[in-house]
């Protein structure tokens, strides 16, 4: 086959037009492939003759306007074979499948037979009959079942089967079989389930399709013919591994296909390779390939066809990439100077880095589904299924990896949570105590599953398919896309490479938004210097009470009749709390580190069962009548609004004094001998400006008394949580006594919707699925309604005092497109679980990026 271009089936029609160097073509008008076979091209590599339909073109075939089809095919030479082959804007968003050996028929069989051979001729011939009976006449595939010989036999049976099934003879001639094809392929896309199905995959509902005729290079005949793709990297890993599959006498794909007896490329002790059996065409496909890297600026896989030796390029699609291999793509093209660093930052999705992070279930695993929820902390693990924390404990005591099951969990559950490998929940959301705790954890969890029947009781949980699955059975959370599954399936480990930490460095050079991390234990703090947090930005002290040796003194100090006592049990706890900070302070080696005072409910703390409440009575030494009288009696309607927060910051000060006091004196053992520190203290769940005034003084207070005593200096820096919809309109007045605002954007979307975030999961899927909310506002900022509040509330904050530092906590902070919009109302930094630091790093410095550049990177 010569590579002459066709005649012009119209010159002057930019919509059907020969893909020649300087043609009229583009993406947003032709589609991906086509563009990309004009790139080829211009590169003058072998590429077969090609005349591109535009998206216009293809849209009015569709409503019956058909372009000149003899046209076309008289614009290749006489008797060639062509193949059509789809070109949507996005290659994600798919496309009708190709369709191949078009213009085959008797006389051109005849002709065929003599160059490449009867049977050749024939397997061509039928293969053609079959794709166009079943994807252009819409006839049964089954029609052929019964046809097992091959050659000129199959072909004959085939032939007279279409003949029989759509009661007219199969169509001879080449203008009218590429007539059907190009409208069958054309009212394809335009079909509601493809129009589904390529939104699903982000398309807009109007997207275009191209399409692209080719002439045949044919794969099959006398001499080596055959057909393949080849790679340069590998698509797990993005290293430099050339890779691919070659098969002669083959077409199109079916290489790839398994069972067959497909050559490796390069020499493989497995079995026989393109290397050896056809040396030239395989240097001639690599030094393509390598082109095509270089002058298209990214890693190809080329789809290919020798023929009788000579190589022909059919294709180029960019090589499918697991996250992994993504950065180690970009980054390797920045280093040979391919794309700029910037560029290669833009083309990695941040979202995908969270998979990086874990461990995942392999593509390739089969998965047995057994429930769904919402994938509240990415990663998959594989444990026995256990129903309470002290049986995750004590499985982890034989190290026997397990998940923890429960209908929901509370700060009891934390211990069960660490010694889990994973975490499954009946009720919750994205903000939910599972799925906060899971994902500053990095532990895989799924909440929400409440289609799943939990019967904690008979400790069993039963499937929404009436499986019933008992403590002790092995299953998989799958936390990255929120599924529940049975068995273990085949894991891919976490690796964060070289690659992986200098792509980081380029985004950190490249963002202007900081980046700290949610961090509450001395495990998190690693966790966030790892990902190079640049700070704690939330540390919330609460679930440092729940460690065993605290809920005693804990539970004391509630009970306590006056301050005295009161002060007794949290002289227990000072020495713990100021041990806790002077870890956290030594390990962010002068970082800054915020502190948020205590916030839950103080009832949270106090057991819930009989056998909790006698343990607790002999603790104190009361009866349990009394114990319970007065556990039942701090009870509250509506908890999350109740007693909790800075509410408790003015009617309880003693603990907030011990927990300012453990602070203070942590600040000065840790800055003895490590870089100074400047710890910032943060009031949560504040919505007037008094109770801020009331606890600034508090606490000065207690700075001062510490300075005294210790004979030594330190300065400290004030914060409010914005989390309540009042502390957003009087941001003004509140900002007047604080150094700082940040925004949880957890109870302020709870308390904007009024919805509870730990009830949410029960209705968030079906709510998002009928598009009541277009995502859950727990997981992706409300940037209409809640976004509001923010907005005003940073402005308002600013005019107050203009060097107010200003940043989110909620867990919207590890969510790009909520980044987004914290960039644009000036927020200082973002602060999210230690494993989203890094998709934020990254997510900040798109968009500083996108910023720079304009929107076209
Ligand atoms: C918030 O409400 O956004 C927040 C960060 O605090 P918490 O999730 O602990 O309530
Ligand atoms: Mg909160």
């Amino acid at each position: 086959m010569t590579h002459a271009a066709p005649q012009q089936p119209a010159a002057d029609n930019p919509d059907v037009t020969v893909i020649t160097a300087t043609s009229p073509m583009a993406t947003p008008s032709h589609g991906g492939r086509a563009k990309c076979l004009q790139r080829l091209v211009r590169l003058d590599l072998p590429v077969p003759p090609t005349v591109a339909l535009s998206f216009k073109a293809v849209h009015a075939i569709a409503a019956g306007e058909m372009p000149d089809v003899a046209a076309i095919v008289a614009s290749f030479p006489d008797g060639a074979l062509l193949c059509v082959r789809p070109s949507s804007e996005d290659p994600d968003w798919g496309g009708p499948g190709a369709m191949l050996n078009i213009g085959m028929n008797d006389a051109r069989f005849v002709e065929l037979s003599d160059t490449i051979g009867r049977d050749a001729a024939a397997s061509l011939y039928l293969r053609f009959v079959q794709s166009y009976a079943v994807h252009v006449a819409r006839l049964d595939p089954d029609m052929f079942d019964e046809i097992d010989q091959a050659g000129q036999e199959g072909l004959t049976l085939a032939l007279a089967a279409y003949e029989e099934e759509a009661e007219e003879p199969f169509p001879q001639d080449p203008a009218q079989q590429l007539h059907e094809v190009l409208r069958s392929m054309a009212r394809a896309w335009e079909g509601t389930t493809a129009r589904l199905l390529r939104q699903a995959r982000g398309a807009p509902a109007n997207a275009g399709l191209g399409l692209v005729v080719q002439q045949m290079a044919l794969g099959l005949g006398q001499g080596e013919c055959g057909s393949g793709v080849l790679q340069l990297v590998s698509s797990e890993t993005g290293l430099r591994q050339i890779t691919g599959r070659y098969l002669s006498q083959s077409q199109g794909r079916e290489a790839l296909q398994q069972g067959t007896k497909a050559l490796f490329l390069t020499r493989d002790p497995r079995g026989p390779s393109l290397e050896e059996l056809e040396p030239e065409a395989f240097e001639a496909l690599k030094a393509h390939a390598e082109l095509m890297r270089r002058r298209l600026r990214a890693e190809m896989q080329i789809e290919f066809t020798i023929e009788n030796g000579n190589v022909h390029i059919l294709d180029g699609v960019r090589v499918d990439r697991s996250p992994r291999a993504a950065v180690r793509i970009a980054v390797r093209l920045a280093e040979d100077g391919i794309i700029p660093q910037q560029e290669a930052l833009m083309r990695v999705d941040p979202h995908s880095l969270s998979e990086l992070l874990h461990r995942q279930v392999a593509d390739d695993a089969p998965r047995d589904v057994i429930g769904s929820g919402v994938a509240a902390s990415p990663g998959a693990a594989t444990g026995r299924i256990v129903f309470s924390s002290s049986e995750a404990q004590a499985s982890a005591a034989r190290d026997e990896p397990c998940i923890l099951v429960r209908r929901e969990t509370s700060p009891e559950d934390i211990r069960g949570m660490h010694a889990a490998v994973g975490v499954l929940t009946e009720r919750g959301g994205m903000t939910s105590h599972a799925a906060v705790i899971g994902r500053g954890l990095g532990l895989p969890c799924v909440v929400g599953a409440a289609r799943m029947k939990f019967n904690l009781k008979r400790g069993q949980i039963t499937t929404e398919d009436g499986r019933v699955f008992k403590a002790g059975d092995v299953i998989t959370i799958d936390g990255t896309h929120g599924q529940v599954l049975a068995g273990a399936p085949e894991m891919v480990e976490a690796v964060l490479d070289d690659s992986f930490q200098t792509f980081m460095t380029w985004a950190d050079e490249a963002r202007d938004i900081g980046v700290r991390a949610n961090a509450d234990t001395p495990a998190d703090a690693s966790t966030a210097r790892n990902f190079a947090a640049q700070g704690i930005g939330l540390c919330r002290t609460e679930h440092m009470f729940f460690e065993e040796d605290r809920l005693t003194p804990m539970r004391e100090m509630i009970f306590a009749d006056t301050p005295e006592d009161r002060k007794a049990a949290l002289a227990v706890l000072l020495p713990m709390q100021r041990a806790d900070f002077t870890e956290l302070f030594r390990i962010m080696e002068g970082m800054p580190v915020c502190i948020r005072l205590f916030d839950p409910p103080l009832h949270e703390f106090l057991p819930t069962d009989r056998a909790g409440l006698r343990d607790l009575a002999e603790a104190l030494d009361l009866p349990v009548s009394d114990v319970t009288r007065r556990v039942e009696a701090m009870g509250e309607y509506n908890p999350m609004l109740g007693m909790r927060g800075v509410r408790l910051g003015i009617t309880v000060p003693e603990i907030y004094d011990m927990q300012a006091r453990a602070i203070f004196e942590a600040t000065l053992d840790a800055s003895r001998d490590g870089a100074p520190v400047v710890p910032e203290i943060m009031l949560p769940l504040v919505s007037a400006k008094r109770e801020v005034e009331i606890l600034r003084a508090r606490i000065d207070a207690v700075a001062a008394a510490v300075r005294t005593e210790r004979g030594a200096d330190f300065t400290y820096r004030f914060g409010v949580m914005v989390e309540t919809p009042r502390a957003c309109l009087r941001a003004d007045e509140i900002a007047q006594h604080a150094h700082f605002l940040s925004f949880g954007t957890n109870d302020l979307t709870q308390m904007t919707y009024g919805l509870s975030r730990d009830d949410a999961g029960r209705f968030m899927s079906n709510y998002v699925q009928q598009g009541v909310f277009a995502e859950d506002p727990f997981h992706v900022l409300d940037v209409e309604g809640v976004g509001e509040l923010v907005a005003m509330g940073a402005e308002r904050g600013r005019q107050a005092r203009a060097d107010v530092t200003l940043s989110i906590c909620g867990e919207h902070g590890g969510n790009p497109e909520s980044i987004q919009f914290c960039r644009a109302v000036g927020m200082d930094y973002v602060s999210c679980s230690p494993f989203r630091v890094p998709v934020a790093r990254l997510a900040a410095a798109q968009l500083a990026i996108k910023d720079r550049l304009g929107e076209d990177v």
